[in-house]
């Protein structure tokens, strides 16, 4: 079977004077909505809590965007009761009805999409376009799953004589959503619908810096018609109620992105048979990468600088899907260093609302300080090319390219998450492979040629989940460029992809004599 035809949503065309005006409006009458409280949804209800954090403008940390109530265990604990009440008549509802909320969800969110994208900008530092194109992916998420879990309800039918037999899907039972706030409303979207359509039950618990837009995804949900207990938001700490529901004997699947240490210890700790647990739990992990592009003799050199410095630094280099690494044939490499650090001198670096703001700051002041330390490693290990100033009251850093790094430094082989660059030097394009090859990754890559024989051996040989030829490696689009690694990079299917709801699934074989 072919996958089903599908299309996307449009993004925004900030050509179109009428757009950007609505985009300003949006930014303002989101700024008059900052500092609100959000609370956990538990069984239908917004539920008050002990413990409030602030989540802050990461542009301007001075500027609180929401109060988040964080859930307790005991609160945790409700909701999973709750999702487990509301799971025999969920797992019943048709595969229409179910469908028919993402549907709905999706459309909710297209009369919403300025507004989404403005909260995104102010809450985890994402410059407008690209918190717009997040906005389509999260769309693309709830109509691509709908039609998905239509084909997947069809099953298959292998019938012989005087015997019948349907091969069909059943839900697994509770999900729980781990959902980072890189793709704050993307891939908590893309995650919990895939669960809900499939006819789980499922508990989002978002990253703590981007709770305020997974509450407005809670109230897209509720308005789309969601049953009580079927969704519950469930922000609180990862070590608690994380951890919590993780670990409970009640939880069928566990869907993360995040960190590879956190990806790792959910792992783990989902093998754990616990006392009265009758399964075992199903852990979709996406876990990060050290994403190389490599440019040899033959590459377009405009094209390639363009491409690493968006693969790059496109929303600061915090996306799993950025490049890190850049590998360069030594016949081109200095022209192709001299002029990436030119392109990259050329960047704005400022408040993501800004018009002009090509890379905003990063998330949290853990963030920043983890991305110095490893600028420091960085200027202990190899060349600086260049480190660009950045304003102060903001979580704010300059773009930084490293040169001459050696394949195995540290700088070349951990993931930074954030916009720091290292390129190194390659004699032939079968070495640049091996370079690219040689960390614990492999969750996108990229080759700029015009050596037929280069494409072919990358598409052979580069052990990546996503290979980009010619082009960036970041912005995949649901259905298009199915999204997922192997590796240390991530367990389970690609996300917008045919195989990924599989995952949130339980086939059966039934079988009858007739
Ligand atoms: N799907 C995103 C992209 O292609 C990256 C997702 C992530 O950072 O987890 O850029």
């Amino acid at each position: 079977k072919t996958a089903v035809k599908f299309v996307g949503a449009a993004d925004t065309d900030y050509a179109e004077e009428e757009s950007r005006k609505e985009s300003q409006q949006a930014l303002q009458t989101v700024r008059q909505q900052l500092g609100k409280t959000y609370l956990p949804l538990i069984n239908g209800e917004y539920v008050n809590t002990q413990e409030m954090i602030n989540s802050v403008n990461p542009s301007n940390y001075t500027e609180v965007v929401g109060k988040i109530g964080l859930s307790s265990v005991e609160q945790a604990e409700q909701a999973m009761q709750a999702a487990k009440a509301a799971f025999p008549s969920w797992r019943k509802t048709p595969v229409q009805q179910r469908a028919g909320i993402l549907y709905k969800a999706a459309d909710l969110m297209e009369q919403r999409r300025a507004e989404l994208a403005a909260w995104i900008v102010l809450e985890v530092g994402k410059t407008v376009r690209e918190a717009d194109a997040e906005v389509s992916e999260a769309i693309d998420f709830c109509r691509y799953y709908a039609m998905e879990m239509e084909r997947l309800e069809q099953g298959y039918n292998y019938d012989v004589a005087g015997e019948t037999n349907r091969y069909i899907y059943q839900p697994r039972g509770i999900a729980v959503v781990i959902s980072p706030w890189n793709f704050p409303l993307a891939i908590a979207t893309g995650m919990t619908v895939a669960a809900l359509v499939a006819g789980n039950c499922t508990l989002l618990k978002p990253a703590e810096t981007s709770s305020v837009i997974a509450a407005k995804l809670t109230e897209v949900l509720v308005d789309a018609g969601i049953p009580k207990g079927v969704f519950q938001y469930v922000p609180g700490k990862g070590s608690q109620v994380g951890a919590y529901l993780v670990n409970h004997i009640d939880t069928h699947v566990i869907a993360f992105t995040g960190s590879q240490e956190v990806g790792c210890r959910i792992y783990a700790e989902a093998a754990n048979l616990k006392p009265g647990q009758k399964h075992m739990k199903r852990v979709i992990a996406e876990m990060g990468g050290k994403n190389a592009i490599i440019v040899d003799e033959s590459a377009d050199l405009d094209q390639a600088v363009m491409g690493v410095v968006q693969s790059a630094f496109g929303y600061s280099g915090q996306k799993c899907s950025a490049c890190s690494r850049v590998i360069v044939h030594t016949a081109i490499y200095d022209s192709f260093v001299r002029r990436f650090t030119e392109a990259t001198k050329s960047l704005n670096i400022g408040a993501a609302e800004l018009p002009g703001t090509k890379v905003g700051p990063v998330i949290d002041a853990n963030a920043r300080d983890r991305i110095r330390e490893y600028i420091e490693k960085g200027k202990a290990e190899a060349k600086v090319a260049l480190e660009m100033p950045a304003p102060e009251n903001g979580y704010f850093i300059g773009p930084v390219i490293f040169t001459d790094v050696s394949p195995n430094a540290v700088i070349a082989q951990q993931e930074i998450f954030g916009p720091v660059v290292a390129v190194i030097k390659a004699n032939n394009f079968q070495e640049a492979l091996s370079i690219a090859n040689s960390t614990n990754y492999a969750l996108t890559g990229g080759l700029y040629s015009r050596t037929p024989s280069h494409i072919q051996k990358a598409q052979e040989d580069f052990e990546v989940g996503n290979l980009y030829i010619n082009r960036t490696i970041t912005g995949a689009i649901v259905a298009r460029q199915p999204f997922g690694g192997f590796k240390l990079s991530g367990v389970g299917s690609k996300a917008g992809g045919p195989d990924y709801l599989l995952q949130f699934l339980e086939p059966r074989t039934i079988t009858e004599n007739i």
